[in-house]
């Protein structure tokens, strides 16, 4: 874990979040600004500054990522209207926090990203 990473300390439980899920691998809360109805953060529990980092054994990890957006869509009462998923990499892309992490957002329609 990356002491001084926001996310592992979410990860970890030392920061306050709106935890929906968390397993070995990935773990899953609220966005703290949503920008939309429903804007939660998938991560993997392993820090990784970006999609630089990635490596073969990442693959389970960035797998289980999937199939819990596709869950937490369910729950969420989205799956049917649409959502999307966002993995923001490198400052060109706006990425903010340094750990790696899927947005998942919906529950209204949504501008498409790239006009
Ligand atoms: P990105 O621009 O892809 O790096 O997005 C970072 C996201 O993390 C933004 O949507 C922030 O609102 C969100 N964020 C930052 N700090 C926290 C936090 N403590 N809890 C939940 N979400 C956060
Ligand atoms: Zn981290």
């Amino acid at each position: 874990m990356v002491h001084n990473c926001v996310f592992c300390r979410i990860v970890a439980g030392e920061l306050p979040s709106t935890k929906l899920y968390q397993d070995d691998l990935v773990t899953a809360f609220r966005d703290i600004h949503p920008v939309a109805p429903t804007h939660i953060l998938i991560v993997p529990n392993r820090h990784m500054n970006s999609v630089n980092d990635v490596l073969p054994e990442d693959e389970p990890a960035l797998g289980r990522m999937f199939v819990i957006a596709r869950h937490l869509a369910e729950a969420e009462g989205i799956s049917q209207l649409g959502y999307r998923l966002t993995i923001n990499s490198g400052s060109h892309a706006g990425q903010v926090v340094f750990h790696l992490h899927m947005h998942l957002m919906g529950g209204q329609r949504m501008r498409h990203p790239l006009g």
